[in-house]
């Protein structure tokens, strides 16, 4: 919200109380967009940009403000617009039953400059704080599933994705291939050229992994230097080669950080599972793999295909 360039909506039937309320309105800075009944108000606030705040009076032809107020209560919004109602000095039932349907306050005609303009700074207030709010439950929201070095997803948020792929995977009957990425002799790394070049190194891999990935692949940090990596597969693909690419690619790659260009590789445990395998047996197995990669001398992948449960696993290299 702009400092003073607000836009209030007002709706009111009659001229006079319209023309004084615009102009008061307009004198204190704001954008003003005028309608004389409900109906039109309400085309306004259904439009994609609307004004936040809004000034309804209670007795208008075609639809009155209650109504407008309704109609806007009942439809489901995450920026609640404010609502001022207009009613005449007397009608203090208007007022109760106004409030009640969900305006947020009310000004009573003839109403005084100062008053409205002091109400109106109310509403701007709380909607400044709504959207404050807001801003900072979304930026909540986005720590708790994102890694903070590499702005990829996190343990939590990647697990969350192989569990919906696993259901997805049982309901469809195809079979879904996820690998456990990690990097060679990392320590090594952090020993020789310090944590801060060994984080710029994690971001660079990062960066890679996303180039190798297809579009409906993802990919989530699940440790220091480890990576989970959720492809879905129809059974006709080729399963490894996301994996062996991805091997190479690294292995290609100068990563250039502080300490100048560095070369990395990294090993990874690959395992297709069918329908009815659960999270926890596929992470096992693909670390069971990841392992006989790394014993097998590194900067290569190795494969298993999971069985249904209960038998025995079907190792390749
Ligand atoms: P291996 O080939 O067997 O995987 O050897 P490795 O050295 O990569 O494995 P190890 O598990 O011994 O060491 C992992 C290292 O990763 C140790 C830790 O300091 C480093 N590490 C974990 N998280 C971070 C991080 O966020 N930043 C940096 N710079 N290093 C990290
Ligand atoms: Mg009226
Ligand atoms: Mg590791
Ligand atoms: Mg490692």
């Amino acid at each position: 919200m702009g400092e003073k360039q607000m836009r209030i909506l007002i709706a009111e039937d009659d001229l006079t109380s319209r023309t004084a309320l615009a102009g008061i309105l307009k004198r204190a800075g704001y954008d003003v967009i005028s309608t004389v009944n409900g109906a039109e108000a309400w085309n306004e606030l259904q439009k994609p940009d609307a004004p936040k705040l809004a000034i309804l009076d209670w007795m208008m032809p075609e639809m009155d403000g209650a109504e407008v107020v309704r109609l806007v209560r009942a439809q489901p919004s995450e920026r609640p617009a404010y609502l001022i109602m207009l009613t005449g000095m007397d009608k203090k039932t208007d007022i109760v039953s106004g409030l009640s349907i969900g305006a947020n306050d009310y000004l009573s005609k003839p109403f005084d400059s100062g008053e409205l303009r002091a109400r109106i700074e109310v509403g701007r207030r709380m909607l400044e704080m709504q959207d404050a709010l807001m801003e900072s439950h979304e930026t909540v929201l986005y720590q708790a599933s994102h890694d903070s070095l590499t702005g990829m997803w996190n343990r939590r948020a990647i697990l969350e994705r192989l569990n919906e792929e696993i259901s997805r995977m049982n309901r469809s009957g195809d079979s879904l291939t996820i690998g456990i990425c990690d990097i060679d002799h990392f320590k090594l790394v952090n020993d020789s050229y310090g944590h801060q070049t060994g984080d710029e190194v994690l971001c660079e891999l990062v960066r890679i992994l996303h180039e190798c990935l297809r579009k409906y692949d993802v990919a989530g940090r699940i440790g220091g230097e480890e990576f989970l990596l959720i492809t879905p597969m129809n059974d006709s693909s080729d399963v490894t080669a996301v994996y062996e690419r991805l091997c190479a690619t690294v292995a290609e790659n100068s990563f250039r950080t502080r300490s100048g260009g560095l070369s990395i590789t990294v090993s990874i445990g690959v395992v297709k599972g069918r329908p009815g395998n659960v999270a926890d047996e596929m992470l096992a197995m693909a670390d069971t793999a990841l392992y006989r990669a790394k014993a097998e001398g590194r900067n290569r992948l190795a494969y298993s295909i999971l069985p249904p449960a209960g038998t025995t696993a079907v190792i390749h290299s």
